[in-house]
């Protein structure tokens, strides 16, 4: 976008609405408390709104809303032609409301509203239209039983999907969920993060103007502890997708086992590898794609390439070039032109990241670019780009999942030592490896416990790959293409005895 066809933000901000109550059965409601909570803008620390703060009570209206929804039918029994054309008029009405709901997400998260536009509602739209198109063209299946009986294996929908999500990509991660929970004829409950409530509030504005009936999609903003343990082990949600930590994540499965065995879709943290072996000349596309794997987004990123392994040889003619490409990424007021990256999400997650830059230092690692909080006279929560040089692989920043722009270098000598280094995580989201080598690429790519691993690229591909975690990065299914209409579905066997 040129930069007199760039709309205002600024100004734009200034104008906008901002609606902040639960939607529960087709309704705006405040929490049956009353309780709002306050939602912070991260590149400022001023307050943007009262949200309505949902509890166990909001929750089971939620839920009831969206049982009763599942029950009689209106939206999973509807002509498969029908659900489609109400997805995708939610598609359009997304792309319709594009610069707003770009503008919302970064306000509340911190990112640059150009990556928004660029990145989060794109990817939300087509994750809404992708979905959308596969409703009228799944089959079931006939088996091949003998002639006197026929079987059917069809698949229904499961029933009520409650959705936890995380806040680095809000109406992105929404949309992943929504559009194959929905396009399989579920009903959905959405907890957003409490950081990041105002897009999911927004989205469902637009969820009633696309026609979907009252109770198909709610939204109950709140706290984990309430709210999210609420969905969590709530006897009629049949399964619950989650988005965020770990640590938070086991807390789901725990919950499911302590109330009615729902159906449990983790999608975790990582602490990804890029892998660049020495075989490789040119550093030019290397280090911007370095750059997009841990300084996009702020490195608030889950597949975000953290731990870059560098061949001995190359590592000081790679960092320079690393340190003179990521002095590029301008830091700065996410509504600014030109600014690429953002505010981090709050102040105790920023002061998270600089006690890991601090443990970074106190274990022999050597900063070799940034390491500060900067802009502090903004009120926001920004840290510079940071490169870290002698880092092994037993220390705490390259093991824990920091969650910032914090990229730690550790060497290597051989491709064995490079795999061995890579795997030597809990987790297994990504990794990326760059090499001119056809036989590296196909050995280090198969040899990588992880869900994606791209080769001379960072990037999580389209709507039509899965993607998900292997080891304590997921658990229970693939975000995204058919499989995702998998884990929101059941499996049934029909037999008919012909007579
Ligand atoms: P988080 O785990 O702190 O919170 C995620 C959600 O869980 C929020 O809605 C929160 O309110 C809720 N929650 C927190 N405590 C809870 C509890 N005790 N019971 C029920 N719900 C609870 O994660 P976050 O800080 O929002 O997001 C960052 C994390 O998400 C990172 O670890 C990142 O790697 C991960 N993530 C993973 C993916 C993926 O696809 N694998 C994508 C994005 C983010």
């Amino acid at each position: 976008m040129s930069e007199n066809q760039r709309p205002n933000f600024a100004s734009r901000a200034n104008e906008l609405t901002i609606e902040g109550r639960a939607f529960i059965n087709g309704q705006f409601v405040p929490a049956a408390s009353g309780k709002t909570f306050k939602t912070v803008n991260p590149a400022n620390g001023k307050i943007l709104a009262d949200v309505a703060e949902g509890d166990v009570e909001d929750v089971n209206r939620a839920v009831a809303a969206a049982k009763a929804a599942f029950e009689d039918g209106r939206w999973a029994k509807m002509a498969p032609k029908e659900r489609k054309r109400a997805l995708l008029r939610l598609a359009d009405l997304v792309e319709a409301n594009i610069e707003e709901l770009a503008l919302l997400e970064s306000l509340d998260n911190g990112k640059p509203v150009d990556d928004a536009l660029a990145a989060d509602l794109p990817d939300c739209i087509e994750s809404l239209r992708w979905h959308a198109e596969a409703i009228d063209k799944l089959y079931d299946q006939v088996s091949p039983t003998p002639g006197d009986i026929v079987s059917l294996v069809v698949r229904e929908p499961i029933g009520v999907v409650g959705a936890v999500i995380p806040w680095n990509f809000p109406l992105a991660i929404i949309a992943m969920k929504v559009g194959p929970v929905l396009a399989g004829g579920n009903s959905i409950v959405i907890k957003p993060a409490e950081q990041t409530p105002l897009t999911a509030i927004r989205f469902a504005e637009l969820v009633a103007e696309a026609g979907i009936p009252p109770g198909v999609v709610n939204v109950v903003p709140g706290f984990g502890e309430t709210a999210g343990q609420a969905l969590g082990r709530h006897m009629d949600v049949d399964c619950l997708t989650f988005t965020g930590s770990t640590e938070v994540g086991r807390y789901f499965l725990k919950y499911a086992a302590e109330s009615n065995l729902k159906r449990v879709i983790l999608e975790l943290g990582g602490k990804s590898p890029a892998i660049v072996m020495d075989d490789v000349t040119d550093f030019g596309p290397v280090v911007e794609q370095l750059a997009m794997g841990i300084l996009f987004s702020q490195g608030e990123n889950c597949s975000a390439g953290s731990r870059l392994l560098v061949q001995e040889g190359i590592k000081d003619k790679l960092l320079s070039a690393v340190v003179e490409h990521f002095r590029t990424w301008r830091v700065g007021d996410p509504l600014a032109a030109g600014t690429k990256v953002g505010a981090l999400i709050e102040e105790k997650h920023m002061h998270r990241i600089l006690d890991y830059i601090e443990s970074g230092k106190q274990e022999g690692g050597r900063i070799i670019l940034g390491g500060n909080r900067v802009l502090q006279e903004t009120g926001g929560f920004f840290v510079e780009p940071t490169v870290f040089d002698n880092v092994n692989n037993s220390m705490k920043i390259a093991r824990e999942e920091i969650f910032g722009p914090v990229l730690s270098t550790i060497p290597f000598r051989t491709v064995e030592e490079a795999i061995q280094i890579a795997n030597d995580t809990p987790y297994g989201l990504a990794a990326s490896l760059y090499t001119n080598n056809l036989h590296t690429a196909h050995k280090v790519s198969r040899a990588i416990r992880a869900g994606t691993v791209s080769v001379n690229c960072f990037s999580e591909g389209d709507q039509s790959v899965p993607f998900g975690g292997f080891k304590q990065s997921g658990f229970g299914g693939r975000e995204k293409s058919f499989l995702a209409h998998d884990q929101y579905s059941q499996v049934k066997t029909i037999w008919m005895q012909l007579r």
